[in-house]
């Protein structure tokens, strides 16, 4: 993350060639270190350097003297002499050691990495300045990789320095920290205030008390004092913040200037299915997203919407009422799902529910082949088929509608944003959009990934639910929680018992899941239950047989890996324990639990925990066990987690910040997002002269990602 490029503020300097200039030209660069750094860390001009932040400040203004080292400290700067340079060890395990020493004690210094290239430029008998942190091993104290710098006229006792991410190479190879600060000195010294282009208005930096950005990026690089440092943060945070929001505000523009289906009538199917096929009373949740819905298609512009609803709200029934109102204005409607058991599932809910009413629905996966799906094919080009539920096989070149109206996507976060964009150019008039997720995106998240969708949401669930009871049970306890599972089966329940496995790739987890496998037969004898197993390494075949036949009632127990987190639904198991539920994240526990609960059967939850389990993880199980509130468990695994990891978007542009942080910095972001807004009521396409640069930047942008229209 720090290693992000900075090319989109390219070009908008007004002297383009000082900032463009190769890095080796820099003075102190140079063939070989801009080679180290271009490899390294990507930096390869002026501009790079410029925006390679310093993560943090050391205080060297101090010089500790060896014999005063005070074993509470963390890093010290030391002056003083070096002498016994010498090699130890053998290969691999080479190590260096030189001994550095002042009138009031010695200490060690050591090199594990590079040692050959440190004792070359290293010299005994004259005297160095060394920074570092200080390790204890057995009572003894030593610096292991310090920076080390020869002291003679021109050295300076540096003050307080900015630390730069950084490599061990680079370490090794004398780029330290005190290079690259002087390195950024040596920039800074050719730069103008010019060159940087301001493309924060003048008129918004007084409103938000923000400092203009080549001050900025000085006192970024050198704050004199810590406001400055504050200062300078500020505004490039509230800069990447403001941007974003600006992007997402234009983003939503296009969506409601873009001409959509007229969805003009509430017609026969939707109504027959309404009064009598409707499996169950709506909630009133259910009714009012649903409203929503009609309201959006029916205004002639495209409906974009996601729709959140925890596990188990009942979103499917919403998808499929809203394809029926598409089919009632003569289109057809797909719903796509991110998994083939998904697809199945959604299938066979959807084609039950719809058959007393003689609407074909299909499913096209990639296992649909031959002529199957040829027939599919045509029955799609030709309009005949209406209904199809299929998984990224309907983003397939060849998959032509005649008419598509609406298009659902379930359980969004699976699907990457390049995917679906390719569903949009399935006509000239882009369908209407419902993106469904499963996982509860807390706000700060939702404004920057998916600020420029219309938001509803299922904050009911079906009534006569009962809430799950989520029991923190430890290893030694397997022996009662195997048999109260038992228990649970000998009632007439289903049962779910969940390995971690991380990676599909990781022996270990694979191995602990097979032996997990034989234990769980011991406790339910084969002569008496039936066991099924998924996991990833079986062929999709194979994994959809063996859940099938636990959807079906024919297994009672099955044994899984993650594969079944997402959307499964059997009503009728009412257990799930969850083996290493240290290991697992706050979100996807709350998802696989969301598997059980379906039904009106009391239901629970059994996290078994390792004997070894970190303070963290400890906390997360807490939460686990205290609450079922999917929104109030996002936020928590976003506050620990943060945003990069938890919905395997860190590729997502639109939450990768270099310096701002959406849940640290979310007044920033409340705030840019007003301002956002404001501008682009005044200035929708930000064409007034002092929005120019604004302009440039996002049009720079745009062009990394072209994906915007759907997302
Ligand atoms: P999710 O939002 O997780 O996709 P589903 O649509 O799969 O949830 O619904 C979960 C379960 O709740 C299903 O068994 C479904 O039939 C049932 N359900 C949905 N809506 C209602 C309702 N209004 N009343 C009773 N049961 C409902
Ligand atoms: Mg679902």
């Amino acid at each position: 993350m720090f290693y992000a490029t900075n090319s989109y503020f390219c070009g908008i300097s007004s002297n383009q060639s000082i900032l463009e200039s190769p890095i080796e030209f820099l003075k102190g660069v140079g063939p070989q270190r801009g080679e180290l750094l271009r490899t390294e860390l990507e930096i390869s001009t002026f501009e790079d350097l410029l925006y390679h932040y310093p993560y943090r400040y050391a205080d060297r203004s101090q010089v500790t003297r060896i014999g005063f080292i005070d074993p509470k400290t963390e890093y010290v700067q030391l002056v003083g002499t070096l002498v016994n340079i010498s090699e130890e060890g053998e290969g691999r395990k080479k190590r260096l050691i030189a001994t550095l020493y002042d009138d009031t004690g010695r200490i060690d210094l050591l090199w594990f990495q590079g040692a050959q290239w440190m004792k070359k430029s290293l010299k005994e008998n004259v005297r160095y300045i060394v920074y570092g942190k200080l390790n204890y091993f057995n009572g003894v104290v030593n610096i292991a990789h310090p920076e080390i710098e020869l002291l003679n006229a021109e050295t300076s006792i540096p003050g307080r320095q900015p630390v730069y991410p950084t490599t061990e190479k680079l370490k090794v190879r004398g780029v330290t920290n005190r290079s690259f600060a002087k390195l950024t000195q040596a920039l800074f010294e050719k730069l103008q205030p010019g060159d940087v282009m301001e493309i924060l208005p003048q008129e918004l930096r007084n409103q938000y008390k923000l400092c203009g950005r080549f001050q900025a990026l000085r006192w970024i690089h050198f704050p004199d004092t810590e406001e400055h440092e504050q200062a300078a943060r500020h505004r490039m945070k509230w800069e990447e913040l403001f941007l974003s929001q600006l992007k997402i505000g234009r983003l939503r523009l296009q969506h409601t200037a873009q001409q959509g289906w007229h969805f003009g009538k509430v017609g026969d199917t939707f109504n027959e299915f309404f009064s009598k096929h409707l499996p169950f009373p709506l909630t009133n949740a259910q009714k009012r997203v649903l409203k929503e819905i009609r309201q959006d298609t029916g205004t002639g512009k495209q409906m974009n919407r996601l729709l959140q609803g925890d596990v188990g709200s009942g979103k499917t029934i919403v998808a499929l009422m809203s394809m029926l109102l598409a089919l009632d204005n003569g289109f057809q409607a797909c719903i796509m799902a991110p998994t083939e058991i998904l697809a199945q599932q959604h299938y066979f809910s959807i084609s039950g529910m719809l058959r007393d009413m003689g609407i074909e629905v299909r499913l096209l996966t990639g296992n649909v082949k031959g002529k199957p799906r040829k027939e599919i094919l045509e029955q799609l080009a030709d309009g005949s088929l209406r209904i199809v539920v299929g998984t990224h096989a309907l983003l397939e070149d060849n998959v032509q509608f005649k008419n598509l109206g609406l298009a659902v996507i379930d359980e969004q976060h699976r699907f990457g944003v390049g995917q679906r964009a390719r569903l949009w150019k399935k006509n000239e008039m882009p369908p209407h959009i419902l993106v469904m997720t499963a996982t509860p995106i807390p706000r700060t998240l939702a404004m920057t990934m998916y600020g420029d969708l219309d938001v509803s949401v299922i904050d009911e669930l079906p009534p006569g639910r009962q809430p799950i009871k989520t029991i923190l049970a430890r290893d030694m306890e397997r022996a009662r929680v195997m048999q109260f599972m038992r228990s649970e089966v000998d009632k007439g329940r289903q049962a779910y018992i969940v390995y971690p496995l991380i990676e599909e790739s990781e022996k270990m987890d694979y191995e602990s899941l097979m032996a997990g496998y034989e234990q769980v037969k011991i406790w339910f004898d084969e002569n008496k239950y039936r066991i099924a197993m998924v996991h990833g390494r079986q062929e999709a075949a194979e994994r959809e047989r063996n859940m099938q036949r636990f959807a079906k009632g024919e297994a009672n127990v099955l044994v899984a890996t993650t594969v079944i987190e997402v959307g499964v639904n059997v009503p009728n198991a009412s257990v799930m324990l969850i083996e290493s539920a240290e290991r697992f994240g706050l979100s996807q526990m709350h998802q696989l639990r969301g598997r059980v609960g379906r039904g009106a059967e009391q239901s629970y939850c059994i996290l078994l925990a390792g004997s070894k389990v970190s303070d963290e993880s400890y906390k997360r199980l807490q939460i686990m066990v205290s609450t079922n509130d999917g929104f109030k468990i996002a936020e928590e695994d976003l506050a620990m987690r943060g945003p990069g990891d938890m919905y395997g978007t860190k590729q997502s542009g639109l939450i990768k910040f270099k310096l701002a942080d959406i849940v640290q910095d979310s007044g920033i972001l409340e705030e840019t997002r007003v301002a956002a807004l404001n501008m682009l009521t005044n200035d929708p396409g930000l064409t007034s002269a002092q929005h120019q640069p604004l302009r440039y930047v996002l049009s720079q942008q745009g062009k990394q990602s072209h994906w915007g229209k759907i997302s």
